[in-house]
């Protein structure tokens, strides 16, 4: 990385094209979405998500002397989005556009997007980058996007000073001719995340990096078995959480600790909590855990440190679902510790949202099961994310995961899917084919959630800092009522 250490001037650089200034910005760009991946509805096109990869490789530029910027696309057009960046002189550029898709549901807005800037400035040059989406079949992207020049699969930490300059592409490792980086998840930055490089930042929630990967094994998920790391230090955690602080000017701050299997123990939690008072850096924070891994201990401790919500992984509360997912071996013992640890959670004044996976092979019974359980513990949850399972990627690495799902007595809704957008819905049973599952989703959200619960769960991470209740109502009331997964109370919202 060294090598590439640049002094902030004006600098010239002859090894792309004659000319490339090397202290002119670097376009980041993250692809956005047509349509918001579950329901369209003005609620859920406030949403913003941090794009938190493409922020870690714009903080490391950053720290390496050159000069990105991070543009989330959003809900935007892609067109206008482009116009708006020339009208805004980010465009044309010397540089590579740097286009992060961070998931399947952004690939059309991908597509639209390339297509127009390579109409608009066809000399300039695309990477596309993308763990979940690059990564599994570059050749299947390059397909669908063939305006895109390089294509880099992994976190793209060890590569991405090669990466923004074409001349050093040549030196590149690749693999089914995409730029590989073959270090495994990487280490975790010894750094925070620089938000400041997010066009709008403040709008954004921020993240704090805290583990990566888990390796537990369910069957469905992208993580099953990439090995978990180990938890951030207490000490820098709190360091970063001051500096992130700074950025922002205000302790007005909720950062999602990102971490997909956050495992904590007692000792660590309480160094938190004592690190957090040292360094006056409390806020309340957000993560996402199992149901199943945190003693009422931890939980305790935690609180102290500022968690004030947890996106609790439960899935199901069926056995027979749990172990067609290979969620636990043990659901009795899974379904007596979500029990607990709920209750821990709510005692020590933490929201909890519980997120539900409709699952292949589920049944009327199965449901029942889960929304019978669900109901008992109403008292302890603050609201559900519910959705029926989905498999992602092209026809090659989709196909064990759809081969797994159809074992179980699910079939694809259309099998040519993978291979036109990357995403396969299911009917998951003969008895809840996908239009059931999505009746059941809403049935199951609007029986834990009004429209005070939802609100106060996206507000904390995903709707912009500014985006208030009243917003939030006026909003509510200009959607379509069959859309929303909230039941409504009170005569606040009143459709037109
Ligand atoms: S525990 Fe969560 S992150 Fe880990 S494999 Fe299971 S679903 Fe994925």
């Amino acid at each position: 990385m060294m090598r590439f250490l640049l002094l902030r001037a004006s600098v010239s650089c002859s090894k792309w094209k004659g000319s490339c200034r090397l202290d002119e910005q670097i376009l980041f760009v993250s692809a956005g979405m047509l349509a918001p991946k579950k329901r369209d509805h003005l609620l859920a096109r406030q949403q913003l998500y941090l794009n938190y990869g493409a922020l870690t490789l714009t903080t490391l530029l950053k720290r390496n002397g050159y000069v990105p910027v991070l543009i989330h696309g959003s809900h935007s057009k892609p067109e206008q989005f482009v116009d708006s960046l020339r009208e805004q002189r980010r465009l044309p550029t010397s540089h590579p556009v740097m286009l992060s898709i961070p998931s399947f549901f952004a690939l059309e807005w991908a597509q639209k997007f390339c297509r127009y800037l390579k109409k608009l400035f066809p000399d300039t040059k695309i990477v596309a980058g993308g763990r979940w989406v690059v990564g599994p079949d570059p050749n299947w992207l390059k397909q669908k996007i063939p305006e895109i020049d390089l294509t880099s699969t992994g976190l793209a930490e060890k590569l991405i000073c090669d990466v923004i300059d074409p001349a050093l592409w040549s030196s590149l490792d690749y693999r089914d001719g995409a730029a590989v980086d073959l270090s495994g998840q990487g280490e975790l930055p010894p750094y925070p995340l620089d938000h400041a490089l997010v066009d709008n930042f403040r709008l954004f929630q921020p993240s704090i990096d805290i583990s990566r990967g888990c390796g537990m094994g369910c069957v469905f998920c992208e993580e099953r078995a990439i090995p978990l790391s180990k938890l951030r230090s207490p000490a820098m955690v709190a360091q970063h959480l001051s500096e992130v602080i700074n950025q922002y000017g205000s302790k007005d701050i909720r950062p999602y600790f990102q971490a997909s299997l956050f495992l904590p123990n007692p000792r660590w939690a309480r160094q938190l909590s004592h690190e957090i008072q040292e360094h006056n850096c409390a806020v309340s924070w957000r993560c996402e855990t199992r149901v199943d891994c945190m003693t009422s201990e931890t939980i305790e401790l935690l609180a102290r440190s500022g968690l004030k919500v947890v996106d609790l992984g439960m899935e199901t509360a069926s056995p027979q679902q749990m172990l067609l997912m290979k969620k636990t071996k043990d659901p009795d013992k899974y379904l007596q510790r979500a029990s607990v640890a709920i209750r821990d959670f709510a005692a020590n004044g933490i929201l909890v949202k519980i997120n539900i996976l409709l699952y292949a092979g589920e049944t009327k019974a199965t449901v029942a099961e889960t929304t019978s359980w669900l109901r008992e513990n109403k008292a302890y949850i603050k609201g559900v994310s519910v959705g029926p399972v989905l498999a992602f990627g092209s026809p090659k690495p989709a196909s064990p995961l759809i081969a797994e799902l159809e074992s179980l007595g699910a079939r694809a809704v259309d099998p040519e899917s993978a291979a036109t957008t990357g995403i396969t819905e299911l009917h998951l049973s003969n008895e809840i084919d996908a239009k059931s599952a999505e009746e059941i989703s809403l049935s199951l959200s609007r029986m834990m959630m009004d429209q005070r619960d939802y609100y106060d769960l996206k507000s904390f991470s995903y709707y912009p800092r500014d985006y208030t209740y009243e917003n939030f109502i006026r909003d509510a009331q200009k959607s379509n009522p069959a859309s929303l997964p909230f039941k409504s109370t009170m005569h606040e919202i009143r459709h037109s």
